[in-house]
C-alpha cells in the first residue's frame, strides 16, 4: 500500500486514530475547535474578521460613554464633518477655524485637534496635570500617551478619559453650541473626567503623585488589594504510583506550539520525559495533546496507578463533559477515556507547580516531531533539581 500511496500519505493514514468501538462517526466543521458549525462560525468563514487595530481596545472602554468613543472613531477614520472632509465629498464651503487666534486658517481635522492654539492649550493642560509628555503632532502619538506613563492604572484611566473629553470639548466648542473659553473648557474636561473614572477598574500605586492627581479630579482612590501569596512545592507520588506532569504551550492563538510531559516514580526519580512539536495550533489543542500523549504512554507501559497533573482547567472541564474536546484529537481522547476506567488519577494543579512540563512543552518548538528521553536532558536539570529539592515557588493572586 505504501508503494501506491507514497510514504508520507501512507504514514499519515496509518497514524489516524479511529473511534473506539460503538462510537458513531460524525461530520466536523474543520474551522472550529469543537467541530460544530454554528451561525457565528459560518459568518466568520464567509466574512473573515479584519485586522485588530492597536487602538481598538483603547477606544471602546467601559468608563468612556459610547458617544465620545464614536467621536474619536470618526476622527481616526477621517469621517468627522470638518470642512476638509466636507470638501472631499463635494460640499465646497468657505472654511475658517472658529477657535483659532489666526482666523485665516482653514478648518481641518488635523488643524482642529492638533495644530489649533485652542487644542494646544487643552493638550498642554493635560500634559501639566498628568506630568506626561503629550505629543500632539499626529493622532497616533496622542493615542499612545498612556503607554508612556509610569503611574498606576487608575491614573492612566483618568488621563485617557481626560484626552477623550479633550476631543469632545474641542468639537463641542467648535460647533458653537455655546461659546466656551479655554478656562471653561478645562473646567468642563475636569468635571467629565471625574465622572468617567467612577467606572474605571484601575488601581492607584502607593505614590503621592498618583494620590494628588486623583484628588485633583475629586475622584475616589482605589488602592490595589494586598496579594494573596501561596507557597507551592512539587511532591513525589505515593509508594507504587507514577506521577505525570504535562503541559502544552502556544506562542499565540494560533501559533507555533508544543506539548511536553515528565514521569516520576515515588522516589522522585525520572522515568522518562517527552517533548513534541505540534506546528501551528492553539494553546487549547496543545494542552489536550500533552495530556493525551502522557496517558497513551502510561497506558502502553501498563502503569495503572497514575497521578496525572496538568494546569489546564479546560481538560478538567472536558472530563466533566463541560467542555468539548478539539475535534482533531477527539478520537485519541475517547480512546484514552475508554481505557482509563482501570486507572486512578488526579488532575489539575497550579502553573507554578508544573515547571518541568512547561520547559518541555516550550522545547517542542526547538525540535521537530516527538522526542523521548530516559535520562535528564541538560535544559531540564535546573527545573528538575529544584523540584527534587522541594524548593518552593510562590503564587501571587
Ligand atoms: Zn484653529
Amino acid at each position: 500500500m505504501a508503494w501506491i500511496l507514497g510514504d508520507g500519505l501512507f504514514t499519515e493514514i496509518k497514524n489516524i486514530k479511529l473511534q473506539p468501538d460503538g462510537v458513531q462517526d460524525r461530520p466536523a466543521w474543520a474551522h472550529s475547535s469543537d467541530g460544530d458549525l454554528s451561525f457565528k462560525e459560518a459568518f466568520e468563514f464567509t466574512k473573515p474578521r479584519g485586522a485588530v487595530l492597536p487602538w481598538f481596545k483603547k477606544i471602546w472602554v467601559s468608563y468612556i460613554p459610547p458617544s465620545r468613543s464614536w467621536l474619536l472613531w470618526k476622527i481616526i477614520h477621517g469621517r468627522l464633518a470638518t470642512d476638509d472632509n466636507l470638501r472631499k465629498v463635494g460640499i465646497m464651503i468657505t472654511s475658517c477655524c472658529s477657535l483659532c487666534t489666526y482666523p485665516s486658517t482653514m478648518e481641518s481635522t488635523k488643524h482642529l485637534f492638533l495644530e489649533c492654539t485652542y487644542a494646544s492649550a487643552v493638550w498642554n493642560w493635560i500634559d501639566y496635570v498628568f506630568n506626561v509628555r503629550i505629543q500632539f503632532y499626529n493622532l497616533e502619538d496622542l493615542l499612545s500617551t498612556t503607554s508612556r506613563m509610569s503611574a498606576g492604572s487608575q491614573v492612566q484611566d483618568l488621563c485617557w478619559a481626560a484626552i477623550f473629553n479633550g476631543f469632545w470639548t474641542i468639537w463641542w466648542s467648535q460647533n458653537r453650541i455655546q461659546f466656551v473659553t479655554i478656562p471653561q473648557a478645562i473646567k468642563m474636561i475636569t468635571h467629565l473626567t471625574s465622572d468617567a473614572v467612577k467606572f474605571s477598574e484601575g488601581h492607584m500605586t502607593n505614590s503621592v503623585v498618583d494620590l494628588s492627581t486623583i484628588r485633583y479630579f475629586g475622584a475616589t482612590t482605589k488602592p490595589r488589594k494586598a496579594p494573596r501569596i501561596e507557597k507551592v512545592c512539587w511532591d513525589p507520588p505515593l509508594n507504587g504510583w507514577i506521577k505525570i506532569n504535562s503541559d502544552g504551550c502556544s506562542l499565540s492563538t494560533p501559533g507555533p506550539s508544543g506539548s511536553g510531559g515528565i514521569f516520576h516514580d515515588h522516589h522522585g526519580r525520572l522515568i522518562g520525559c517527552f517533548s513534541n512539536s505540534l506546528g501551528i495550533t492553539t494553546s487549547v489543542f496543545a494542552g489536550f495533546h500533552a495530556v493525551i500523549t502522557a496517558l497513551e504512554i502510561a497506558l502502553d507501559q501498563l502503569w495503572v496507578q497514575i497521578w496525572l497533573e496538568c494546569d489546564s482547567l479546560l481538560v478538567v472541564m472536558a472530563l466533566e463533559e463541560k467542555f468539548k474536546v478539539p475535534w482533531r484529537i477527539i478520537n485519541r481522547w475517547d480512546s484514552c477515556i475508554d481505557r482509563l476506567s482501570r486507572i486512578q488519577f488526579r488532575f489539575y494543579i497550579y502553573r507554578e507547580d508544573n515547571q518541568c512540563a512547561d520547559v518541555l512543552s516550550k522545547k517542542g518548538d526547538d525540535y521537530q516531531g516527538f522526542y523521548w528521553w530516559t535520562a535528564t536532558p541538560d535544559f531540564l536539570r535546573a527545573s528538575l533539581g529544584r523540584d527534587l529539592l522541594r524548593l518552593p515557588y510562590y503564587r501571587f493572586s
